[in-house]
């Protein structure tokens, strides 16, 4: 069942939204050569307690850490720990508060030091996927509209979309009805009304689309080897279209 959430409602999914916004722009600035990936989890956990949220991550379905921080060829949900970020790698970073009972999500793909021009294009061209799928997210829209401009973009750039996993709608649950795939028929699935929050998130690989999930039984990564980009905003629809709430 999909939850149509209320003008106060909204409002109240603004400040952990905003906290996720603000966090993701202060954890790009300390991404570079020689962090762990343990060590943004640290100093995300701390900026969010600080603010008065909670991490929504930690301990959903048992996860440890407060980030997802997925390098390389890792497409979503790596645990942090002492790996190292290195020159050219790219690190996507997805995470959630909780804050008044309302839920905010959002991930970011940044470059580690200088990338090369493919792994560019590749986060270039999923972040712009994203941003295709939001302008569908219109009232009396379908929802798969929203999925087939993501697939359309990303696949006339040579890339793939990730099937296993997908968007969501999100609001008093981290994860709320309906599911938002990036691939998809247009003009299918429920109409797209005022008041629906959805967590919209492409993953999007360099190569096939298919993906595996390592032995820790949380890190996804590319059946092939070679890199995938995330890029997630939460998004309400309201009558003046879509408002992005993860953006500063
Ligand atoms: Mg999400």
């Amino acid at each position: 069942m999909i939850f149509i959430k209320s003008d106060d409602e909204v409002a109240r999914m603004r400040k952990p939204n905003r906290i996720v916004a603000e966090l993701l722009d202060y954890l790009g600035g300390l991404v570079r050569p020689g962090v762990t990936t343990k060590e943004l989890d640290t100093k995300a956990e701390e900026f969010i307690r600080k603010r008065g949220g909670k991490p929504a991550f930690k301990g959903y379905h048992g996860f440890p850490a407060t980030i997802c921080a997925s390098v390389n060829e890792e497409v979503v949900h790596g645990i942090p720990g002492s790996r190292r970020l290195k020159e050219g790698d790219i690190i996507g970073i997805d995470l959630g508060v909780v804050m008044d009972g309302f839920y905010g999500d959002a991930a970011k793909t940044f470059a580690v030091g200088k990338i090369d021009s493919e792994a560019k294009r590749l986060m270039e061209v999923t972040e712009a996927s994203l941003y295709k799928g939001i302008s569908q997210a219109v009232a009396g829209n379908r929802l798969y509209d929203i999925s087939h401009a993501v697939q359309q973009h990303v696949e006339a750039a040579g890339f793939s979309v990730v099937r296993e996993f997908v968007g969501h709608g999100i609001g008093r649950q981290l994860h709320e009805d309906p599911q938002v795939p990036n691939y998809g028929p247009p003009h299918q699935g429920p109409e797209l009304e005022e008041g629906m929050a959805l967590a919209i998130e492409p993953m999007v690989n360099e190569g096939t689309w298919q993906v595996k999930v390592l032995q820790d039984g949380w890190t996804v990564v590319t059946a092939d080897g070679k890199r995938s980009a995330h890029f997630e905003h939460t998004i309400v629809i309201t009558g003046n279209g879509p408002e992005i709430l993860t953006r500063l």
